[in-house]
């Protein structure tokens, strides 16, 4: 990335991770800027990043090139308000906010602005994130690397061509980690019913789980169905778990939890 000053407004959990990735990659710590009300916070993280922190979002916004808009949705249009005397015109936005549609961006800033929505999940916090961005043609393409380079400090990225593929972003990558933990915490519950000891079968579950995920990454020629058939013998032990899983309509389930998980990110925006 070229060496932007970067802004992060309301910097909680999010953007600590995303901090975290940045440093570590070897972005001057100088050129990252925090802001949070609690002194604690900015004190934690210019502690462990050795970045400029403050509790004025104005002055830093005034400063940096590039702006990542972190505060929960429902402080956003305030936070923004509160900026918008400034000339925004020359930098770059990026939200990380849920829920809140881009045009709704300019109405907080009364003026126009560039703008890149992204939608991070969880395991960011580890680098293992998944972030889906969205930019409409206005945004360069020189902009869209900065962004791209920026969330990929947390994992991996995905263009999506329309802002409502954001919603979709959410039920796929943004909210499917808990789904994953409650797939596993339903495999540990059933091993220590049947008598393991929580240790020992929270590490068998999270261990095959871990093994299934690497699995599919690193067989990217085969699909899904054949990972699963090739480690389902005709008759064998695998074959009664997946079919109770497909009697019980498993697809099912998974569509209709995803689909309702849609539906509330398009109530919210
Ligand atoms: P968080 O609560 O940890 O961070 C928000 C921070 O904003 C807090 O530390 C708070 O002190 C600070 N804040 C409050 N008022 C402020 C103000 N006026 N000026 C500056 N800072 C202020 O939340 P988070 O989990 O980091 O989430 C931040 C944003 O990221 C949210 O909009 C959320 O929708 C989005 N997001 C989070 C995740 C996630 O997994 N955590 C995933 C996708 C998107």
């Amino acid at each position: 990335m070229t060496q932007a000053k970067i802004c992060f407004i309301g910097a909680g959990n999010m953007p600590r991770s995303i901090i975290s990735g940045l440093i570590s990659n070897g972005y001057p710590a100088e050129l990252v800027h925090a802001t949070n009300p609690s002194a604690g916070k900015l004190d934690a993280l210019k502690a462990d990043f050795g970045i400029q922190v403050s509790h004025d979002n104005i002055v830093a916004a005034q400063a940096a090139d590039v702006i990542v808009l972190s505060v929960k949705p429902q402080l956003m249009q305030m936070v923004c308000e509160q900026m918008s005397h400034l000339d925004l015109s020359s930098k770059l936005m990026i939200t990380i906010a849920a829920g809140i549609p881009a045009s709704r961006y300019q109405d907080y800033f009364k003026q126009p602005i560039k703008l890149v929505r992204t939608m991070p999940n969880t395991p960011t916090q580890i680098g293992a994130g998944m972030t889906g961005l969205f930019a409409d043609e206005s945004i360069s393409a020189a902009n869209k690397q900065i962004c791209e380079t920026l969330m990929q400090s947390g994992g991996k990225t995905v263009w999506v061509k329309q802002e409502d593929e954001l919603n979709q972003v959410i039920a796929l990558a943004g909210s499917s980690p808990a789904y994953f933990f409650l797939f596993i915490e339903s495999m540990i519950q059933h091993g220590v019913k049947t008598g393991l000891d929580e240790v020992t079968a929270r590490e068998l579950a999270q261990q095959a789980a871990l093994g299934a995920a690497q699995m599919v990454v690193q067989n990217p020629q085969l699909s899904l169905e054949e990972l699963r058939t090739n480690v389902t013998s005709k008759g064998g032990t695998t074959a009664q778990a997946v079919e109770t899983f497909e009697q019980g309509n498993l697809r099912g389930l998974a569509d209709q939890a995803m689909t309702n998980c849609k539906k509330r990110a398009e109530e919210m925006a």
